[in-house]
């Protein structure tokens, strides 16, 4: 089985033959059609998640075909269609127990999955690794989808695409009527974007230094987009149209974002720190006032706060309806041998999601 292999922080990813052991008790094997990249790829691969001790396939927005399963899966069977994502659970933990499945506290354990041919281990990033042809993966991180979404969008639904939505959705819950403000109008932000238009946010701003995804914003639902890179004074814009914000989402992980977020926030407003950077120790110059005055609140958001097999049959239904935009987020395909072009081109600020269809 082919992957695309990193194999130190600064080196190209190289496409190697590996050998990917069979599922055992609750895994199950997906032949995969595509993948995203995400983001957060790219901090794996830089060694930003912490030292690569040893070679690593990353990859986390997969889609595929089952083709074998464990003993004591039965969440898919063979022939079954699945998104591939990191979220895994055990179902029975005291977060998993209360609904948080994206908290679990027990996480499954895995045995190598992935060996070269001379039989050294390389590790599965993001206990995903769809950076490859085929995966095994834990039961509780596949969602058996059908065959209404196109492969090249498919594998989004599992980290973009539930990310973005259901920060808005699931985490900040925002209700018909407020308004909301999004930092950064990438992969995630755009979903950001469309998740708070389809709950019917009054006014939902996009915020990017982009003009291309401020275009790309509007068409997602914005009804106010925001050169963050021109002269004027961004926080004042964004002030000028919302009268204070009732939710900011900040999409991009940087302090500064955040803090400009905290001066957008109107009475009572929360401001959700969606996605944390890795290796973070950046401290945020918080007073007790910018922090929680006017009742102001601060959270985090992790993928979503997803509920996999409850959010991810509901985003499909929304895009058979023709409500929800997964097509649009697609700005190019790449062949496995493309990776490193796709994740140059994803660098380089312009593309909302480069995926690679094997
Ligand atoms: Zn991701
Ligand atoms: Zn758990």
């Amino acid at each position: 089985m082919r992957a695309a292999v990193c194999r130190g922080p600064e080196e190209a990813l190289v496409i190697e033959d590996l050998d990917l052991r069979a599922p055992e008790s609750r895994e199950v094997r997906v032949r995969l059609q595509a993948s995203g990249i995400c983001h957060s790829d790219v901090h794996l691969i830089q060694g930003e998640w912490g030292d690569l001790d040893k070679p690593v396939v990353a990859g986390h927005e997969g889609v595929g075909i089952v083709d074998a399963v464990g003993e004591l899966a039965t969440r898919a069977v063979a022939g079954d269609r699945v998104i591939v994502s990191l979220i895994a659970s055990c179902g029975t933990c005291r977060a998993c127990a209360r609904g948080w499945l994206h908290l679990c506290q027990g996480r499954p354990k895995y045995a190598p999955r992935l060996r070269r041919p001379n039989g050294d281990e390389v590790a599965c990033g993001f206990d995903s690794a769809t950076f490859a042809e085929a995966t095994v993966v834990h039961e509780s991180q596949v969602v058996p989808i059908g065959d209404a979404v196109p492969h090249d969008c498919a594998g989004l639904l599992a980290c973009a695409v539930i990310t973005g939505v259901g920060s808005v959705w699931n985490s900040a819950r925002v209700k018909p009527g407020e308004s909301v403000v999004v930092i950064g109008a990438g992969g995630v932000g755009l979903n950001a974007v469309q998740g708070a238009a389809l709950v019917g946010a009054e006014t939902v701003v996009a915020v990017d230094l982009v003009e291309g995804k401020l275009t790309a914003a509007r068409e997602f639902g914005a009804t106010h987009v925001v050169d963050g890179s021109g002269d004027g004074d961004t926080v004042e814009a964004v002030r000028d149209i919302t009268d204070g914000a009732d939710h900011v989402l900040v999409t991009v992980g940087s302090r500064a974002a955040i803090l400009q977020g905290l001066d957008m926030l109107g009475p009572r407003g929360t401001l959700a720190a969606v996605g944390i950077p890795p290796r973070d120790e950046a401290e945020l110059p918080l007073t007790m006032r910018s922090a929680f005055g006017g009742e102001r609140r601060l959270m985090g958001v992790g993928m979503g706060s997803t509920n996999l097999m409850v959010d991810v049959p509901r985003l499909i239904h929304l895009y058979e309806q023709g409500r929800l935009k997964l097509d649009e987020l697609v700005t190019q395909t790449y062949p496995l041998e493309g990776i490193n072009d796709g994740i140059a081109a994803m660098m380089d600020g312009r593309a909302l999601r480069n995926v690679l269809v094997y």
